[in-house]
């Protein structure tokens, strides 16, 4: 397998480590994300969709015709107690049947949640299941997002950031939460299947907010390599401790944008991870090869 010191200078250049497209929650197919990481400047990036792999061959071929450099890469959903926790993975084995299996119980709870929340919705709104399949892309991994462009086709959101504050949001009666591994099961899973497991966004503020540090040593006793702290939703105070944390355990630290086309304002490349950390990711990563231009 590639990687190391050697290979750097095939990635030099901006890193944006946390992109989402079609397969999941974002709006372009994976050959667009790429495009649009490239004309930001990005030159190393990893498709990270929700629970699924679908999008790796296709953002690969689109990062060989492109020249920048792929990392192989999931969202795991995953929980903490109430929270929501989301796990980066890369470069893990894409047929690891342990790791198959979780994603697809994810995958299939997802659903039958969001077809009880629109359930829920359709006993006060004109909203049906029908809705929600025209804007959800053939196998992708569903989510509220897909729930919120059906609200917004419909005249009931402005777009998905008004649809996230009002009739989606937990608080109203229509939530409903999804079955997720606990996160030390996750980290653990995604670490045998040969993956480099990263927190993204673990500092938000609100209902998701930040794991106690306890927490965080467990997870890196069961093989979590990382930390996303450059991401537009992480608090300045919650930064503070993550960097604090990651100096203490050698942790990797990533930044990145997030991005999910025209479904949130992130832009790629808003944040960056350094070549050093990359490199860091290539070392460890033992299930899947980096795609080099
Ligand atoms: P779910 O996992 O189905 O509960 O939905 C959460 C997903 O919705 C996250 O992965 C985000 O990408 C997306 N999301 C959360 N808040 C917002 C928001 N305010 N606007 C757009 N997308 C959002
Ligand atoms: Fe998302
Ligand atoms: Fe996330
Ligand atoms: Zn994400």
């Amino acid at each position: 397998m590639d990687g190391g010191a050697g290979e750097r200078r095939r990635f030099d250049g901006p890193g944006d480590l946390h992109l989402h497209s079609l397969c999941s929650d974002g709006t372009e197919p994976p050959e667009q994300v790429v495009a649009a990481a490239h004309r930001h400047g990005v030159r190393t990036l990893s498709l990270t969709d929700h629970d699924t792999t679908a999008g790796w061959a296709e953002a690969a071929a689109a990062a060989v015709a492109l020249g920048v450099t792929l990392i192989p890469g999931m969202e795991l959903s995953a929980r903490h107690e109430w929270r929501s926790v989301h796990l980066l993975a890369y470069l893990f084995d894409p047929e690891d049947a342990a790791l198959r299996a979780e994603m697809d119980r994810i995958r299939s709870a997802r659903l039958g949640r969001a077809e009880r929340i629109v359930a829920n919705i359709s006993r006060d709104y004109d909203l049906t299941w029908d809705d929600v399949l025209a804007q959800t892309s053939g196998d992708a991994t569903v989510g509220r997002p897909h729930i919120a462009d059906a609200l917004v086709a419909r005249g009931l959101a402005a777009d998905r950031t008004a649809a996230f504050a009002g009739i989606l949001h937990p608080r109203e009666p229509y939530y409903e939460p999804h079955y997720a591994p606990e996160a030390e099961r996750a980290v653990e899973l995604v670490a045998a299947a040969g993956g480099v497991p990263v927190v993204a966004h673990p500092a938000t503020a609100g209902r998701d907010r930040m794991m106690p540090p306890a927490v965080f040593e467990r997870l890196i006793e069961r093989g979590l390599r990382g930390v996303e702290i450059g991401h537009r939703e992480n608090t300045a105070e919650g930064r503070r401790v993550l960097a604090e944390m990651a100096r203490r355990h050698d942790l990797i630290v990533t930044g990145s944008s997030d991005y999910h086309g025209l479904g949130k304002p992130n832009v790629p490349g808003e944040n960056t991870t350094t070549d050093d950390m990359i490199a860091r990711i290539i070392e460890a990563g033992r299930g899947s090869a980096p795609v080099y231009p």
